[in-house]
């Protein structure tokens, strides 16, 4: 992307990978037509190790590009999956019978295994039991030593792996599993930047989480929780207090608490993580008619322009990326959607100015909500917010401003780490902020990068926002207007 994309879009996007993305050509193609993180789905890699390959792949073609590109890690957590099948997918009939066993074998159109084999012990005959979204619905029928045997209520075709929800049952399994651990255990050693835990109930499982990735080491590593079950909605306010961001997670979220209600908690989860100063991330179907198609519907396009008007920070391809025909289309369409609708938001804001109310005041975001009106009243090109920890660019963020935040770091990890932050464009600064010793120079190392770049030139004007003294991280503190020469 040049400088003009850069700072006309602000929305950030996500893009799994899968067979139709992981090579080094796509994913460099894709980080050109403007991803800015790459999500590895661990449900979807057999064992910990394809993980390793995936970062390592995703890395070098970044590095290569010298782009600050961002990799989650989506751990499975205790999500029932059917097994392989024989065939590459089969098809179920509505009204015929379909058996779910413990056993290992390899699917076809009357059976199939299941990832946990103690579910057979869980459920109850009578139990709705859905697969791949809720797309396929059936009923347990009965239960014969280690197998479920199943009408189905509404067939269709079913592939490898695809997720099997049981609305009603109680599930015996724990909030970080067993290959969940071993998935973060490789995600760590490999350097990912985010690591999502799926179906969260309430904080203490984000704090299980953290206590496990800081006693690997892990405790740069933020934690995205997804919210995709009622119990999380019920606890939605310290679920995100306690995660680094969330995730509306909708494909479960809509199997679990109904299609029709995934509208409301979504906004819900978008207005509260704002005013809690978290990154949020809706997924799951943005432009799902592209796995196929070269085109999106309109009612597509207009849901993911209206996840960008709540103001969510990033928006998620899955399956679009991940096995979908034009992975690099999709990214492109998707490039154009967030242009289009963040752009529209900058004269919103100009006209209206749009007031945010923070959960929590502090110098910090009065600091930031004052450089954002001194950008404004002074015709500035951008917002210079120096950091340590990534902190500041966040507050400034979401703000909603109406000008791009340039955040330049001398830490590699928060660099990456502000991938996921809408409107923010981290810089890596060539010199470590202890080795800077006065202001002046601080600004001077930072804007001479920023031509390298491409993001500034002579008679921008820049707001820049600082805590005086560098190096020492006790907040922010310090605003100054330049102007670049
Ligand atoms: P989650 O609940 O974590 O979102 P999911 O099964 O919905 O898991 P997504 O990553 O959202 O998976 O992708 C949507 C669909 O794309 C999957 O159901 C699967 O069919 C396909 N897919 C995604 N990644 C892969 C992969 N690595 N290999 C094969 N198929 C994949
Ligand atoms: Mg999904
Ligand atoms: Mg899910």
């Amino acid at each position: 992307m040049n400088k003009a994309q850069l700072f006309a879009k602000r929305t950030k996007i996500i893009a799994t990978l899968g067979p139709a993305s992981n090579t080094p050509t796509t994913v460099k193609a894709l980080i050109q037509a403007g991803v800015d993180v790459f999500r590895i789905n661990a449900s979807h890699c057999v064992s910990s190790e394809p993980i390793r390959d995936l970062v390592y792949l995703v890395r070098d073609v970044a590095d290569k590009m010298d782009r600050p590109v961002g990799i989650f890690l989506d751990l499975q957590g205790p999500k029932i999956r059917i097994g392989e099948f024989k065939e590459e997918q089969v098809k179920v009939k509505t009204g015929q019978m379909f058996t779910i066993t413990a056993e290992k074998v390899l699917g076809d159109a009357t059976r199939v295994s299941a990832s946990y084999p103690g579910f057979v012990d869980d459920v109850q005959v009578g139990d709705p039991l859905y697969i791949n979204d809720g797309k396929i619905r059936m009923r347990v029928n009965s239960k014969e030593g280690r197998a479920v045997t199943c009408k189905v209520l509404q067939g269709g075709v079913l592939s490898n792996r695809k997720g099997v929800n049981l609305p009603i049952t109680q599930i015996s399994l724990s909030p970080v599993t067993e290959k969940d651990y071993a998935d973060a255990k490789v995600g760590v050693e490999a350097g990912v930047d985010y690591i999502a835990l799926s179906f969260v109930s309430n904080s203490e499982d984000v704090d299980l989480l953290r206590k496990y990735l800081d006693s690997l080491g892990g405790k740069n590593i933020k934690i995205i929780s997804k919210i995709e079950r009622q119990l999380a909605v019920d606890h939605v306010i310290s679920i995100i207090e306690k995660s680094d961001a969330v995730m509306v997670a909708r494909g479960d979220l809509g199997v679990e608490i109904g299609v029709q209600n995934v509208p409301r908690v979504q906004k819900l989860i978008i207005r509260e993580s704002n005013r809690l100063i978290k990154p949020v991330i809706v997924a799951t179907q943005m432009l799902e008619s592209m796995i196929t198609s070269s085109s999106a519907t309109r009612a597509e396009v207009s849901d993911v322009a209206n996840a960008i008007y709540d103001r969510c920070d990033a928006v998620m391809l899955s399956g679009e990326t991940a096995v979908g025909i034009n992975p690099v289309e999709v990214a492109r369409t998707m490039r154009e959607i967030c242009m289009a609708a963040d752009e529209d938001m900058m004269h919103q804001k100009q006209e209206e100015g749009v007031k945010i109310s923070f959960v929590h005041s502090s110098q910090a975001t009065s600091i930031c909500k004052a450089a954002d009106q001194i950008a404004e009243e002074n015709h500035a090109t951008a917002i210079l917010a120096f950091t340590s920890s990534g902190n500041t660019p966040l507050i400034a963020s979401k703000l909603n401003s109406s000008f791009p935040i340039i955040s330049p770091t001398d830490d590699e990890l928060v660099c990456k780490r502000m991938s996921l932050y809408r409107g923010v464009i981290p810089l890596m600064l060539p010199r470590k902020f202890n080795d800077i010793h006065r202001w002046t120079e601080m600004i001077h190392v930072a804007i001479e990068q920023a031509k390298v770049t491409g993001l500034v030139k002579a008679k921008d004007v820049l707001v820049v926002t600082a805590g005086i003294p560098i190096g020492i991280s006790n907040g922010i503190n310090s605003i100054r207007v330049v102007t670049v020469e």
